[in-house]
């Protein structure tokens, strides 16, 4: 099946085809780690799993690399690291230890390198020179090294941005040093406190985007298919990158298709820890959110769409996992159904897959269901310890057995009444049950009422 897939670079879904079909590589901006991750930040990581399960799908595992790479020098760190007196070595090899848990623990695979910028040093400063060496980037006596804009004629062509439109603003930095207001950072002097690396420009470290570009040559090549991330990437971020690296290559082109995930917000507000709605993935581990259910959650809109993270959604995303995880019981995983593979295939409709997988469980085709469900990476075999039954007495767990047996009598005389009243009945009680062809399954919630159970006749 064709893969179609909505390209930031041309502005419409376009259909994907790999540079090599023995090589098929994706590479996505990582976190920078000074602290926790929050749940927008899971929210890429989501994705482009998905995204990495279905070209290892259809190309074949051995065929794809993924890169999600590790920002660990920043400002942000530096920062922190002068805030707490710890050493930025500490800060960031204990916030890649959490990140990777975390990530785990939602499901995600891990990706095929994980490379570390301070790992990348020596790349970043040979790309640099080639850049100065051909005229597009320039040193200052202060340590500093640009890349200028004016030299790379289709600056601003990904981010559909004219030079005038290009103001600084977030994350471009002002400085009186620089010819043109938009050249960005490539080499920055460090202080005797900071971390430094020698350069032909004296002590120093690299800009963040320079990173990037660096990292995905080394480990994907010049030119690549898929370069993901967060649409607060978009500019100037990407658009950095992408002209950074066409400079260097000399080819004009970088990654063929450029994705964004649409921003996580809270209870319809922006995520910030002043409105205090600011959620890290592991603040949700530890209110008991399974990452099964954060997982699903951050599927359930469209991926470039917002998405609007709510208790409501939470609690309704349990419920019907909790369903799921019943009415598989037993079973093996499928094939994976052609109409769940479509939708993935359209440009990764989640919510389109979601609701076909929906029906192959309504149709009892809970071999094809499950299938389609892992491509998702929902419903894998370690997951799944959440849902586990509570454990009831035997003589509750007789006395639900016979109520069930009721309805199924109720419902075989069409007295669908008594069977309904039955199963809110069982609700009630916390006692889920979930109807298979073959039988009906039951699970009971941590809210088992023993007391109400006794009392339905
Ligand atoms: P950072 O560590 O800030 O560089 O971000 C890591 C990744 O998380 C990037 O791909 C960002 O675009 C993404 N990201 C950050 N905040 C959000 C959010 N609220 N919703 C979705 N993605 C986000
Ligand atoms: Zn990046």
């Amino acid at each position: 099946m064709k893969i179609c897939l909505y390209n930031s670079k041309t502005r419409q879904k376009d259909d994907f085809e790999p540079i090599n079909r023995n090589k098929v590589g994706m590479y996505v901006c990582g976190p920078t780690v000074y602290d926790r991750a929050h749940i927008g930040n899971a929210r890429p990581v989501i994705v482009f799993d998905v995204l990495f399960r279905l070209l290892q799908h259809i190309y074949g595992k051995e065929y794809v690399t993924y890169v999600r790479n590790i920002t660990d020098i920043d400002d942000k760190i530096i920062m922190r690291a002068r805030e707490t007196g710890r050493s930025i070595k500490s800060i960031t090899k204990e916030t890649i230890s959490w990140y990777n848990e975390d990530m785990r623990s939602l499901g995600a695979l891990p990706p095929s390198h994980q490379p570390r910028a301070t790992n990348y040093v020596p790349e970043m400063i040979k790309m640099i020179e080639k850049l100065i060496d051909s005229g597009n980037a320039y040193s200052i006596k202060s340590g500093e090294v640009f890349f200028s804009v004016s030299s790379f004629p289709s600056y601003g062509q990904l981010a559909n941005r004219s030079l005038t439109e290009m103001q600084p603003g977030a994350r471009i930095e002002v400085d009186e040093n620089k010819k043109n207001s938009l050249d960005f950072i490539l080499w920055k002097p460090s202080d005797q406190m900071t971390l430094g690396w020698k350069s032909p420009w004296g002590k120093g470290r690299p800009g963040w985007h320079i990173e990037c570009s660096a990292m995905s040559l080394e480990l994907l090549g010049d030119t690549f298919d898929i370069h993901g991330g967060g649409i607060d990437l978009l500019f100037p971020h990407h658009e950095n990158e992408l002209a950074q690296s066409c400079c260097v290559n000399g080819l004009n082109t970088y990654a063929n298709f450029w994705m964004h995930n649409g921003f996580l917000q809270v209870e319809g507000k922006k995520m910030s820890k002043s409105l205090g709605n600011f959620l890290t993935v592991k603040d949700l581990f530890d209110k008991e959110v399974p990452g099964e259910v954060i997982r699903m959650v951050l599927m359930s809109s469209h991926y470039r769409q917002p998405l609007d993270w709510s208790e409501a959604l939470v609690y309704n995303t349990k419920e019907t996992l909790l369903r799921w995880r019943n009415i598989i019981k037993g079973c093996s995983a499928g094939a994976v159904a052609k109409s769940v593979l479509a939708a993935l295939c359209d440009d990764l409709n989640f919510p389109l897959a979601i609701s076909e997988l929906h029906k192959l469980a309504a149709n009892g085709d809970i071999e094809a269901f499950l299938g389609s469900a892992q491509l998702l990476g929902l419903l894998q075999p370690d997951m799944g310890d959440w849902a586990q039954q509570v454990n009831v007495s035997p003589e509750a767990s007789e006395k639900i057995e016979r109520l069930i047996g009721a309805r199924d009598q109720a419902r075989k005389e069409k007295n669908f009444t008594r069977s309904d009243f039955l199963r809110k009945s069982l609700e009630q009680c916390g006692v889920m049950i979930m109807d298979t062809p073959s039988r009906t399954n039951w699970n009971c919630s941590s809210e088992f009422d023993l007391e109400k159970l006794k009392r339905i006749y």
